[in-house]
Order: C-alpha cells, then structure tokens, then sequence
C-alpha cells in the first residue's frame, strides 16, 4: 500500500517525502519537472536513505496514471502537482487553468477507476480573498480570488467539495496553506525558484548570497505595525509535517475538510529582513519600493483546527525558518545546478 505523491519532486512535495519515508510509509512519486529539479529525489533518497518508486510523467496523461494506479496498491493521494507563480498565471491564464484543473481532474477520474478515495490536496490562503479580517478561520465565507492562479485553487475546492457529496465514501482533505519557507535542517534539499523569485524568503536568500543587488519592500504604508504587510510564514518542515497528519486523518475520515497549514503569527516584511539579518549575521540591504498590485495589508491563519482534527502543531518560528533558508542558499548557491 502505497501514497501517490505528485509533484513530489518540488518545493514542498520533496519534504513531505522526507517526512513520509521517516514515518515509514512507502510512497511513489510523479513529477514532470516542468518546475523542479529530479535531483531533489535523489536526495530525499539519500537523507532518508530509502528508495521508492518515481514516474516521469504529466499529471495530465491519463495513461500514464493509469498505469502507476495499475503498477502499485496506491491508497491515497497527496496532490502538490500544479503551477503556482501569481504573477505569470495573469500572463498565461489558460496554462494555468489547464494544468492545475485538467491534472486534478484526470487524476480523480483515474482514483474513480481505481477504487482510490482518499486525498489530500494543496490549497492556499488565497482561497479566502480579500474581504475577511484575520486570524483566518476555515468557516469564513470563501472570497473571490484575485487571480488566475487563485481561481484555480478555488474552483478545485469546490470540485472536490461537490465530489464528497456525490461520493459518501471519498475525503478530501484541503489544506489551505500559509507561507511556506525555510527548508530542510540539513540544507540538502530546499526552494529552487526559476530566474527571479516573486517571493519574499527567496529573494532575500538570493540578495544575502550576493545574486540580487537589494531587495524592494512593496510598501511601507500599509495599515499594521511597521507599514509593511504581514504574512504568516511557516516552516516547511512543520508544512510537511502536516501532511501526514492529513493523510492519516483522510484514511478514517469521509466527506471534504479544509484545514488552515499556518503558525497563526503575523510577522511584517522588516520583521523577516531583520530576523533574517540577526540570525545569519548576513545584511540584506533593501530599499523601500511601491505596493505590488493585489497585496493584502495582513493574512494569518487561525490554526486551531488543525490542531483539533489532525493534532497538528507547529515546531519551529521565524528564526529557525530564516536560519534553514540561508542554510540552503548557503550550501547551494545556485539551486541544484551542480
Ligand atoms: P513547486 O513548483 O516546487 O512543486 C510543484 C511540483 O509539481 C513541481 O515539481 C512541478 O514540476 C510539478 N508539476 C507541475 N505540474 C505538473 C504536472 N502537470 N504533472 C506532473 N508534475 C507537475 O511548488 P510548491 O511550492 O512545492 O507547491 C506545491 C503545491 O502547493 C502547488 O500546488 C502550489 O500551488 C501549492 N501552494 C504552494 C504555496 C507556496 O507558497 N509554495 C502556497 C500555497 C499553495
Ligand atoms: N514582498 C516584498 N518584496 C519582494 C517580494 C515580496 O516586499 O521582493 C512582500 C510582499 O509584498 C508581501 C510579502 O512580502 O507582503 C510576502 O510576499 P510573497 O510573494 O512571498 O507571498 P504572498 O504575496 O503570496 O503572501
């Protein structure tokens, strides 16, 4: 018996591996790569020292999950696989809305074939919108995305909420996540951006090494402490963590459940630049640049119930997370481009 990670070779699959294989659980991958590099499976593999089986192959190719669902006992499914950049689903809407909703689909209907019911699937914070005050709680009336990428992790949602009705045996678990940074403890494995990072932790790992000359804060006049916004930033470890609470959890559970992945702490962008400095000992200069469209002033989680439903807590704070993020920039300055 088996979980069927896809996208397990990115950013946050990669660890969830880990977590996986130190637990015990035997896992498959598939992965097309079209944002990650096969050498973080090698070294999931070589942290754990496990092995396990991998398919190059598009979520989106029904054959060829057809024929991992045939070639293994596959009793669940952890869903990474997706493209996630904001900024260029505004670009190339249709690219996004073809991979991320054409993947998920073809994978339901093959779990269908298969007999296969249980999921857990990355969802985001952008779920919620902009018209709700944090903490963020998984009741509040869900908001209108305000883009491509975030409609698509919206109407997945509500795919896989209507499947659970139809089907009374299927559990969905949606894990709305935060912002994951950090990376794993070793410094062997961790967040390899295409080109310039759009997100906060990358960009400044990326200036500490000296690859980016200053990092832009996108505004200073928000309405919160310092002027700048504030996020609710997570390990990935601790993210990872969660999803084998999750996995577990769907295993003895029917129906669809969102589920909040967040510390539940707000921390601005000086905060972070500033911790990050204090904790390395590393300057990250910076100069203070206009609001990016879209932002929102604070978004934090109310973490709670997955504390209630999956015994889930967070392990590790905001050094810790600026620590493991520079330990892999550190290690590896240009990604897993040997
Ligand atoms: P990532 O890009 O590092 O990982 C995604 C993986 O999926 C990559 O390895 C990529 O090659 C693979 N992939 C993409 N489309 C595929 C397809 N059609 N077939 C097979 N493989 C495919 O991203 P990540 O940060 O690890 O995010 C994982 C999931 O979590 C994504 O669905 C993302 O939208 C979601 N998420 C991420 C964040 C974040 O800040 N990182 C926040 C909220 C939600
Ligand atoms: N941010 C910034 N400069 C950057 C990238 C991000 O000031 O180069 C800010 C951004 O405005 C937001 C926070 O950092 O307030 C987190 O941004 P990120 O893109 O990492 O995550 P998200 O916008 O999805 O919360």
């Amino acid at each position: 018996m088996a979980i069927l990670v896809t996208g397990g070779s990115g950013f946050i699959g990669s660890h969830t591996c880990v977590q996986l294989l130190d637990a015990g659980r035997e896992i498959v991958v598939v992965d097309n790569y079209c944002n990650s590099d096969p050498e973080a499976l090698a070294r999931v593999r070589e942290l754990t020292g496990k092995d396990f089986k991998q398919y190059d192959a598009d979520v989106r190719d029904r054959e060829a999950l057809r024929r991992i669902f045939t070639e293994n006992h596959i009793e669940a499914v952890i869903h990474f696989a997706g493209l996630k950049a904001v900024g260029e689903s505004v670009q190339m809407p249709i690219e996004y809305f073809d991979n991320n909703l054409i993947s998920t689909l073809v994978l339901l209907e093959v779990m269908k074939e298969f007999g296969c019911k249980r999921l857990v699937f990355s969802s985001s914070a952008t779920v919620y919108g902009a018209g709700n005050q944090p903490p963020l709680t998984e009741e509040m009336p869900l908001g209108a995305p305000t883009n491509p990428y975030g409609r698509t992790k919206s109407m997945i949602e509500d795919i896989l909420r209507d499947l659970c009705v139809a089907d009374a045996e299927f559990s969905a678990v949606l894990l709305r996540y935060f912002n994951p940074i950090g990376a794993h403890p070793s410094g062997r494995i961790g967040e390899n951006p295409n080109g310039i990072p759009n997100n906060l932790m990358p960009y400044v790992t990326q200036v500490a090494i000296g690859r980016l000359p200053k990092l832009s804060v996108f505004g200073d006049d928000y309405n919160t402490p310092d002027g700048t916004c504030l996020r609710d930033y997570i390990h990935v470890v601790d993210l990872a963590r969660g999803h084998l609470c999750a996995v577990d959890y769907a295993m003895e559970h029917t129906g669809a459940e969102a589920i909040n992945l967040g510390t539940g702490e707000g921390y601005s962008v000086l905060d972070l630049v500033h911790t990050f400095a204090r904790v390395t000992g590393v300057d990250v200069p910076y100069v203070i640049a206009p609001r990016r469209d879209g932002d929102l002033p604070a978004v934090y989680s109310c973490p709670d119930k997955a504390k209630e439903l999956l015994g889930w807590e967070t392990e590790f704070g905001l050094e810790e997370m600026c620590r493991d993020s520079w330990n892999w920039q550190k290690n590896n300055p240009t990604g897993y481009n040997k």
